[in-house]
């Protein structure tokens, strides 16, 4: 292993143009009626961790869910569902 050192301006938060798809996708916890709207109409949703963005995927089975929204959606009461 070789050390390089970098002129400053190469460096960048870690994350923001990874080429390739290493990046975990996590799925958030959203409302089903608000999943199908966004579908529908392109707006955004905003999920129990409080995070906004439009659907354009739906979680396959294993796919990596959000920690908070899981555990908020854990929490939630039962049949608390307006
Ligand atoms: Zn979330």
């Amino acid at each position: 292993m070789s050390t390089q050192v970098l002129p400053e301006q190469d460096t960048r938060p870690e994350g923001t143009d990874a080429p390739d798809d290493e990046t975990p996708e996590v799925f958030h916890y959203v409302r089903k009626n608000k999943i199908v709207e966004s579908a529908v109409t392109g707006s955004y949703v905003v999920a129990l961790c409080g995070e906004v963005f439009p659907v354009t995927k739906q979680a396959k089975p294993g796919s990596p869910v959000c920690q908070e929204c899981k555990r908020i959606y854990e929490n939630l009461p039962p049949g608390g569902d307006e």
